[in-house]
């Protein structure tokens, strides 16, 4: 296959370019996600970067070779600060335009500027460098992630491979066969690999940063800003599936359905704050009751919901018990006390549908209620 290097570094320039507009005009749309910023500068420097290197051999040599590989040194350079924002690090200046003016300072010195080998290994070098540095800022957040890395850094691990190749086969051959002669050499294929590259990394990253901001949200929408479990969206979305998940296995199910008493009279009597502390203290004693397989969450003003995998009629009774006591000892500022009423309905009666085991349940409250407050009642028919 050969390839036409003048057509390649114009699609190159025009390529990147136009990319780094797209991608500032995203960064421009969003909620000033940074890393995007970053992205984008990054595809512009390479544009800007590969245009003055495609000047050499049209009188304009030293400049291109100095200033060329110095804005793709400092693309290189934010392509690894892209990173670093991404995963939550300040920038770091020095080690941005580190690379660039490494190579102004080489640039001063006449032996670099008349041999090609030397300075296609320093750019080469300069490449694997941040191409390293950028996957290790990626690898030491992984856990902290909680997005795929996985495309990116295998991108950049193809990346680093492919430069070390063309260093190593360098060291072993005339150097004008390595990067060619013009056409059809390897500079091409390496001009046509970093091109890739770079898109590739600029759709991974934005890839990354859209996942990101769609977990956010989505973990900003299933949560009640108050009481900071769950809500209705997030009770009804849980208990479903996991009621599929039982019905496949044949464990039964529970649902304790809760509502404070009297609140009402609470908030009437001691103000809307003091209600507001209350559900919070009754959320937080529901979310530190309950097993890490169960599921709670507030599904109405001063109504709860929690449904419990694999637990009969029985077992609930008792985990409602010791929610309803606890519930009875809490001390809200120095006097105020509060208590909940607890309905019970289990899916030998409801069967494994969710809006029935709630009507079931809310019978089972509303004895609850009848019968004087503060108590657990359980569905009966
Ligand atoms: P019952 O014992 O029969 O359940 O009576 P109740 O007063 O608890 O029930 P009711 O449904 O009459 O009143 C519920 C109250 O909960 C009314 C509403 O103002 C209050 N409420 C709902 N959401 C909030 C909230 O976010 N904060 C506070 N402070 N109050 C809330
Ligand atoms: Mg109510
Ligand atoms: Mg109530």
């Amino acid at each position: 296959m050969s390839l036409h290097l003048p057509t390649l570094f114009l699609l190159n320039v025009y390529v990147l370019t136009l990319l780094g507009c797209l991608m500032l005009h995203v960064w421009w749309r969003s909620d000033g996600e940074s890393t995007l910023g970053c992205s984008a500068g990054t595809l512009l420097l390479a544009g800007l970067g590969v245009l003055v290197v495609g000047l050499r051999g049209r009188g304009m040599d030293t400049l291109s070779i100095m200033l060329g590989h110095m804005l793709l040194q400092l693309a290189s350079g934010l392509g690894w600060a892209t990173m670093r924002v991404f995963v939550g690090r300040r920038l770091w200046w020095p080690g941005i335009a580190g690379g660039a003016l490494l190579w102004a300072l080489l640039c001063q010195w006449p032996y670099f500027m008349s041999t090609v080998s030397l300075r296609l290994t320093v750019a080469t070098l300069l490449t694997i460098l941040y191409t390293l540095l950028t996957a290790g800022e990626l690898w030491g957040a992984r856990r902290l992630l909680e997005v795929a890395i996985g495309p990116v850094l295998a991108l950049l691990l193809a990346h680093a491979l492919f430069c070390s190749g063309l260093l190593l086969l360098s060291g072993r051959h005339d150097i004008d066969w390595i990067w060619g002669g013009l056409d059809d050499g390897f500079l091409t294929w390496r001009l046509l690999e970093a091109f890739l590259f770079i898109i590739g990394m600029a759709f991974a990253t934005l890839a990354m940063v859209r996942e990101r901001a769609e977990l956010r949200y989505r973990a900003v929408a299933y949560r009640d800003p108050l009481t900071d479990i769950g809500n209705r969206r997030a009770f009804t979305a849980g208990s479903e599936a996991l009621l599929v998940r039982c019905a496949a296995e044949g464990r039964p199910a529970t649902l304790l359905l809760c509502d404070l008493d009297h609140f009402k009279r609470l908030n009437d009597t001691h103000g809307h704050a003091m209600g507001d502390a209350a559900l919070i203290a009754f959320g937080r004693l529901l979310a530190l009751g309950i097993r890490q397989q169960d599921i709670c969450g507030r599904i109405g003003g001063e109504e709860f919901a929690c449904l419990l995998p694999g637990a009969d009629e029985m077992a609930a009774l008792q985990v409602a018990e010791r929610i309803r006591r606890a519930c009875s000892e809490l001390l809200l500022g120095t006097e105020v006390r509060v208590s909940v009423s607890i309905g019970i309905a289990s899916t030998a009666q409801a069967g494994y549908e969710l809006s029935r085991l709630l009507a079931l349940g809310d019978q089972a409250l509303y004895r609850a209620k009848a019968k004087g407050r503060n108590r657990v009642e359980r569905f009966t028919d």
